[in-house]
């Protein structure tokens, strides 16, 4: 008889550094001036920071790569004339709620808001932390949308980070999907490895794999080398003994990451740990990240010097989503067509030419 799966919520308990005053009772941290973003109204993204993270940071660094990822500034209410409440224009790609279908052959579904950690550079930000929980019978409308929608092969899982639903809750949601397409494949998109390894359990993992049939991804943020500690490691290596591949999605961030030995070490690291690097995105214009955004000159500059030191094993592909909604293009080789001064002419998978305006420092 199958057992009981327990309904655990991560987001309760210890573990979790919720406002300014635990920071201060769990972290010997003294904020700079411009880290106080809490104090205003709950204009801006949530803050939650779990206590495992918040470890890996140096705390006498003011810019260390970790506090740059968690800790709010006012920087976030700094809106730069070219960013978008929605940099995607997803709202545009919604045949239902909650599903968002922008290319013919995967949908992205918008599992929960809730995260384990409110990453500060987040380009879902008018989402995350916001969002309901979508119920029953919304996600059957999606699913009977799949059904509808042979053309789709893949279903990303996202949010929000569904690794938050309790166990229950996930493994009800991935099984309404396959009881209406068996064949559909999972992409379960999650930070949880990251940023609270703790999570990833027996348990879990076990729910995860019994969907393996027909195909089932993890794919991770790692953002940093520092990222890949002990406990992070042996969570991914529970899923991989499972039998789930885990691939990873790095996002280029200013101070954090915007280095090509930082890359190396890192795209290294995450081949070493048996992940496989899938993309390196350029930032997106969402509001409030300017602070975050490298130009795209500096970031082919790094991409090329990554392409000449890495493995082909261990090279992601460089991308930007163009705002708006018009589609991710590759910046690896073939989707810059013509650069002059900023203005770039970007060509997209189905050979459209765009025109991107970089963002300057
Ligand atoms: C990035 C993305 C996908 C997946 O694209 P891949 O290139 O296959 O990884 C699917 N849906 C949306 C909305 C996306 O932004
Ligand atoms: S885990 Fe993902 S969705 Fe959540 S805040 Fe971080 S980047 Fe955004």
């Amino acid at each position: 008889m199958k057992q009981e799966k327990q309904n655990t919520n991560t987001l309760t308990g210890p573990g979790l550094i919720r406002d300014q005053s635990e920071l201060r009772s769990q972290l010997n941290l003294s904020l700079r001036s411009d880290e106080t973003a809490w104090f205003r109204a709950e204009k801006g993204m949530p803050f939650l920071l779990p206590s495992y993270y918040a470890g890996l940071m140096n705390i006498s660094d003011p810019h260390d790569p970790i506090r740059l990822q968690s800790i709010p500034t006012d920087k976030e209410f700094a809106v730069a004339p070219q960013e978008l409440p929605d940099p995607l224009g997803e709202k545009n790609f919604m045949p239902v709620d909650f599903l968002i279908h922008r290319y013919a052959s995967r949908a992205l579904f918008l599992s929960t808001g809730i995260c384990a950690m409110y990453c500060r550079h987040c380009f879902r930000r008018n989402y995350t932390g916001k969002l309901q929980a979508p119920t029953g019978k919304q996600i059957v409308s999606a699913a009977q949308y799949l059904k509808d929608h042979v053309e789709i092969k893949e279903l990303l899982i996202s949010g929000g980070d569904p690794l938050t639903l309790s166990i229950v809750s996930l493994d009800r949601l991935l099984g309404i999907f396959r009881d209406y397409r068996p064949d559909i494949v999972f992409r379960i998109c999650t930070r949880i490895p990251v940023v609270m390894p703790q999570v990833i359990g027996g348990t879990l993992v076990e729910m995860l794999a019994a969907y393996r049939k027909n195909g089932l991804y993890v794919i991770t943020q790692y953002n940093h080398p520092v990222e890949l500690s002990f406990e992070s490691r042996e969570a991914v290596r529970l899923i991989l003994d499972s039998g789930i591949p885990v691939l990873n999605q790095t996002v280029l961030l200013k101070g954090v990451n915007d280095d090509a030995g930082v890359l190396e070490d890192l795209m290294n690291g995450l081949v070493g740990a048996g992940i496989i690097p899938y993309y390196l995105f350029h930032p997106d214009m969402a509001e409030g990240t300017s602070h975050f955004r490298v130009p795209l000159k500096r970031g082919t500059a790094i991409f090329k010097q990554l392409r000449a030191e890495l493995s082909r094993l261990a090279l992601p592909e460089y991308a930007v989503d163009l705002p708006g909604g018009l589609g991710k293009v590759s910046l690896s080789d073939s989707g810059i067509v013509e650069a002059a001064g900023n203005e770039y002419k970007l060509r997209n998978s189905n050979n459209q030419i765009f025109t991107y305006i970089d963002f300057i420092e």
